[in-house]
């Protein structure tokens, strides 16, 4: 080794100098016992002659010394020895080799797996720096040693609902997105979304009821998974990791396989749901082309029933404006004939906003609950007056048949070249008041034979003819629909039958225009 052989030579110096300090020292004792009679020369001078050289010879050694050390460090060659995991794997001339190495794996990975998150495994990497003389470290073997020995895998993120493994997709963010996405399934609005509906909500107020074209909104308040959703990073192959698609299908449609179904002869919507024992609303959710419950021979159905892993549970405030009807106000008035009614004013609707919350599972209400209202119009409400006076025997107006059942024999007006001044009417045989009012005749008359008339008391007289039995008397009220006698054949008449007349302010009329 090269130390050894410079001890040697510095041994040999040493020698030299230690010689040449001894000589000097013998000739000074000399000198000094020469100059103590002259006393040319002071003593202290003679003192400091020896540790002058001495301090000569030290520099003069700590120069070769030096110089030694500048001759090592002039060929030792710094290297790292580099360490996995504990292990020796070898030397490299520098750590930035090793550096190197580890972003070009990474880069390789990276290139090669370009939509995952790959990881390249180093294991623990310890570098020891060392130094030695003219030494040559292994670099190119040690790091293809050390590439040997790393190794890769992918990372991705596990949805896991209830405990149970649905699929593995890349990264946290595509996760997040998938969910965010089951989510939106059944709640539509986005945040975006639910802030302008917040803010058309407080425009609401200061606007004009008249101005809002869609009366319905609704509030997104909360959209949650039933089951617990969770999501854990693993260390997987980058052949485990599904797209994001696959995923959300998984969640949505669940592992159920597609059944497809050809419509029969004599088959239904109905029938097909009952041989397969799903609900009507999955053929038409399925098959949304279907119209009218129109299916053909030969059609195919999507009869997929559709299972989701997950349940999205909404809570929607639903507002809605509805009319409210007014009501009405009834004033008697005791001037005005009992059966009048005269408006005094028209009602007004007015409008309400009245809010629900209705939680739905995957789209479906499961419950609705009113919880607000708000009348932004008030209803005016309508008045009508109605008369309480009761005159007794007055004639509403109104006539009803005479008889039950009623059937014309013969019209109003000229027959074989006379006036007939009635109808003739078969039917039931009870004959009954027209009208309210008050028997003015009840007799015989020629023609009529057992005739009744009564006059309603509002211009109106009605008469009744050929009446087999009168059962009122003069001067009797009777209200409209009582029972005054029975049909029959009496007077000028050619078999049972009613002659009925009505006549307004004593003028004759056509009894068919008031029936
Ligand atoms: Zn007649």
């Amino acid at each position: 080794m090269p130390f050894f052989t410079d001890k040697g030579r510095i041994r040999k110096v040493w020698h030299s100098i230690r010689n040449t300090f001894q000589r000097d020292r013998s000739q000074q004792a000399a000198s000094r016992t020469e100059h103590k009679k002259n006393d040319n020369v002071t003593p202290r001078w003679v003192h400091k002659k020896p540790i002058t050289l001495a301090i000569g010879a030290i520099a003069a050694l700590v120069i070769v010394g030096f110089s030694g050390n500048q001759y090592v460090k002039a060929h030792a060659v710094d290297f790292v020895q580099v360490y996995m995991n504990g292990n020796l794997v070898g030397e490299v001339a520098s750590q930035d080799q090793v550096n190197q190495l580890i972003s070009r794996k990474q880069s390789e990975l990276k290139k090669n797996n370009p939509n995952i998150t790959m990881v390249l495994e180093t294991g623990t990497l310890k570098f020891e720096h060392k130094s030695a003389y003219k030494a040559k470290p292994a670099s190119s073997e040690t790091l293809q040693k050390l590439e040997g020995l790393f190794s890769a895998h992918a990372k991705g993120v596990e949805l896991v609902v209830n405990g149970k493994a649905i699929g593995i997709v890349k990264d946290q963010a595509t996760a997040d997105a998938i969910l965010k996405r089951v989510k939106g399934k059944y709640a539509p609005q986005t945040v975006a979304k639910k802030q302008a509906i917040e803010v058309t909500a407080l425009a609401f107020s200061s606007r004009s009821v008249a101005a809002n074209s869609n009366p319905t909104r609704s509030a997104l308040k909360s959209v949650n998974f039933l089951e617990k959703v969770t999501t854990d990073v693993k260390d997987v192959q980058p052949t485990d990791i599904l797209n994001a698609d696959q995923v959300y299908l998984m969640l949505v449609k669940g592992t159920v396989k597609a059944t497809k179904y050809t419509v029969q002869e004599g088959d239904c919507v109905g029938c097909i749901a009952h041989k397969f024992n799903i609900s009507k609303q999955v053929i038409y959710d399925r098959n949304p082309w279907i119209q009218d419950d129109m299916i053909k021979v030969g059609d195919e159905l999507d009869l997929t029933v559709l299972k989701p892993q997950v349940t999205v549970q909404t809570i929607e405030n639903v507002t809605e404006t509805v009319s409210i009807e007014p009501i009405t106000v009834i004033q008697k008035n005791s001037n005005m004939r009992a059966g009048e009614q005269k408006l005094i004013r028209q009602g007004q609707s007015g409008k309400k906003k009245v809010v629900y919350r209705q939680v739905k599972q995957n789209g479906y209400l499961m419950s609705e609950e009113l919880i607000g209202e708000q009348v932004l119009e008030s209803t005016v409400p309508a008045i009508i007056m109605k008369g309480t006076k009761v005159i007794l025997g007055e004639g509403s107006g109104n006539f009803a048949w005479p008889v039950s059942g009623a059937r014309l024999t013969s019209g109003f007006g000229q027959r074989w070249g006379r006036m007939h001044k009635g109808v003739d009417l078969v039917g039931n045989s009870s004959i009954l008041a027209a009208d309210n009012g008050v028997v003015s005749f009840a007799g015989t008359k020629n023609g009529l034979g057992n005739c009744i008339i009564i006059n309603h008391k509002n211009g109106y007289e009605t008469t009744y003819g050929h009446l087999s039995k009168i059962s009122v008397s003069e001067g009797q009220v009777v209200e409209k629909g009582d029972k005054i006698g029975v049909m029959g054949n009496t007077g000028h008449s050619f078999g049972t039958h009613l002659h009925f007349e009505v006549h307004k302010n004593g003028e004759l009329q056509n009894p068919l225009k008031y029936l």
